[in-house]
């Protein structure tokens, strides 16, 4: 009875198969066949297993077992020998060929070396007259091997490794006699593998009785660590990582993403700042109970919920495939989180994105990242506003001619062409308004020089932007109207409706957070500094605070982030505007529209 003396968790490393020590004809079949990086048990069962330990693979499907284990068989056989030099159990026939393949593919270039599958349901005289010629590896199912071990055609007496592979399957098949007896005639001095996904009692039993002093080696996750994350960063002031993370995710048109960062409270913020701007998008973090937390799995997983914010602890037990990209809003604290947080993406053969959002006080952090896994982390640009339009552009003109394609009854609406054009606009113009309607495309608060940092020389203070969001979302109220708005558009406002915010300037959530109870006082009594303007408009148009503030950043060219509270009511709205730029705003707005309707504005008496 041994115990396992080890434990290794096999997480994504950079190490490259020539620094696992392979030999070069082994090498070059890697290269073939296009295993550019060893996966995380790859990574660290290579080596304990060419050390010679008793090695447990914990690990699921997917995950590369066949070459962790595969390659150091192939080191060690001696092709000069002709007897068998190593047996691999596995569950079934369809797994024995599998493994016997790829086996074959490793050793493309180890001339002379022979591997034999050996299964119920072939002919066990082919595989007599087979293993007769000499065989170097067997890889069989337990109970065909116990029946070549019964007419003593198979010989084990020069085994120096026995591999189980998916070892759990295989008790659950009842192969567990076989197994033990097939062990109990192996050399004592062979060297012994096991995997399994999990490492039940029975699991443990065999481990004890028949491995020698075995290192355990986990695979938590279960896919394959692989080269295809594309690993960017981009500097970006503190206040416009939203703004950035949006546009990266409209660019490269990301469907299904984990969004991390290092608190939970940023998670509620980020999900917030997200949702306002009509990104459909849930946190998961350590407050959250058992059922809300699979809601928002399943909602992600089904793909209602496409982006998903979540801490690194919170995010370690949640098992999702097919990301298109991890972003880290936040550099995290860790290297290792690093690790695992871009690890989420590019699996299972498939691309991923994983994007850094880093302020210029996180610049340290990523280069010690940098310097942890040795890779340096390519400089993104951000997309530009016009960038941003331009796709968006390109995937409306795609779905209008998708659905000019499709629909039947189009016919049935013609006439509003008609009826447009008697009222004196050109096609050109009715299409230009509705293409602007639908895609909800409106000037950016943002101005796309305002985005990112700037290196600085010398020993001046860092970046202090004059429009510290944050600071302002606790002091500022918004009214419970602007709260009441925002619920609308989670309810039967639907997906479109939401998608095509999506070019809005943000709603800013100050706006609607925190106190405003006293409405009448506020409306009379402006913050120092600010205006009061009159709208004509209010609920009943379905405005809501972001279209306000789009209209009036838009039109009078003033930043979004200067305006100031907002109070929508029934038939009208107050808003405040910075003194200074209320003759502008007033200038621009008045008989101007606001989403098509036309608006009067005053100052508020
Ligand atoms: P497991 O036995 O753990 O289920 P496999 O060994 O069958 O996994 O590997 C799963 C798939 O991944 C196979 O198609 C295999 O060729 C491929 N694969 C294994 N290792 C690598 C690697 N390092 N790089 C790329 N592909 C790999
Ligand atoms: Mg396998």
């Amino acid at each position: 009875m041994t115990e396992i003396t080890e434990v290794i968790d096999a997480v994504e490393t950079f190490e490259t198969f020539e620094d696992l020590g392979i030999s070069e004809t082994i090498l070059k079949a890697l290269t073939e066949m296009g295993f550019t990086k060893p996966s995380p048990i790859q990574a660290q069962g290579i080596p304990a297993v060419m050390k010679g330990a008793d090695v447990i693979g914990q690990a699921q499907t997917g995950t590369g077992k066949t070459a962790a284990f595969g390659i150091p068989v192939l080191e060690r056989i001696d092709v000069t020998n002709n007897a068998v030099q190593a047996l691999v159990l596995c569950p079934t026939r369809e797994l024995a060929v599998q493994v016997s393949e790829e086996i074959g593919r490793l050793a493309k270039y180890q001339k002379g070396l022979r591997i034999e599958a050996i299964y119920g349901g072939d002919s066990i005289d082919r595989q007599i007259r087979s293993l007769k010629r000499g065989v170097h590896i067997v890889v069989g199912t337990p109970g065909r091997v116990m029946d070549h071990m019964e007419r003593r055609t198979l010989k084990f007496d020069q085994v120096r490794m026995m591999v189980l592979d998916e070892a759990d399957e295989m008790l659950d098949m009842g192969f567990r006699e076989d197994i033990e007896s097939i062990l109990a005639d192996m050399p004592e001095d062979r060297q012994t593998i096991l995997f399994s996904a999990t490492m039940s009692k029975p699991i443990m039993s065999i481990t004890k009785r028949f491995l020698n002093d075995p290192i355990l080696i986990k695979v938590v996750r279960n896919e394959l660590t692989n080269v295809n994350i594309e690993q960017v960063c981009f500097e970006v002031k503190p206040q416009a990582k939203v703004e950035v993370m949006t546009r990266l995710i409209d660019m490269y048109h990301l469907k299904s993403l984990l969004v991390f960062c290092n608190t939970k409270r940023k998670v509620d913020e980020i999900v917030e700042d997200l949702q306002l701007r009509g990104y459909a998008s849930e946190g998961i973090h350590g407050d959250l109970r058992q059922q809300q937390r699979s809601n928002v799995m399943s909602k992600f997983k089904a793909g209602v919920t496409t982006i998903l914010v979540a801490t690194d602890v919170a995010a370690r037990g949640i098992d999702v495939s097919g990301l298109d990209g991890v972003i880290n809003y936040d550099i995290p604290l860790d290297e290792e989180y690093y690790v695992h947080r871009i690890g989420r993406t590019g699996r299972a053969g498939m691309s991923g994105k994983a994007f850094s959002l880093v302020a210029r006080d996180e610049k340290f952090r990523l280069k010690t990242i940098e310097n942890y896994t040795k890779v340096k982390i390519e400089k993104g640009v951000i997309p530009s506003f016009e960038d941003i339009v331009g796709v968006r552009k390109a995937r409306f003109v795609e779905s209008i001619a998708a659905s000019v394609k499709e629909s039947s009854d189009a016919d049935l609406y013609l006439d509003v062409l008609e009826m447009l054009h008697h009222s004196g606009f050109s096609t050109e113009q009715i299409v230009g308004a509705m293409a602007k309607q639908i895609m909800g495309v409106q000037k950016n608060e943002y101005s796309d020089s305002n985005l990112a940092w700037e290196e600085r020389r010398g020993g001046e203070r860092p970046e202090r932007g004059g429009d510290r969001r944050g600071g302002e979302r606790e002091s500022r109220g918004g009214s419970r109207f602007e709260r009441g708005s925002r619920f609308e558009r989670g309810g039967s406002d639907d997906r479109r409706g939401a998608s095509s915010d999506r070019f809005a300037p943000r709603a800013d959530s100050r706006r609607s957070e925190g106190g405003g109870r006293d409405e009448s006082k506020r409306s009379a009594t402006p913050e120092a500094g600010m205006t009061r303007l009159f709208l004509s408009l209010g609920r009943k148009d379905h405005i809501l605070p972001k279209d306000i503030v789009g209209a009036i950043a838009g039109e009078a060219n003033i930043p979004g982030k200067t305006i100031g509270a907002i109070d929508i009511y029934d038939k009208f709205t107050f808003v405040d505007v910075p003194e200074r730029d209320a003759r502008a705003v007033l200038r621009a707005m008045d008989g101007n529209t606001i989403k098509g309707k036309p608006v009067q504005i005053d100052i508020a008496k």
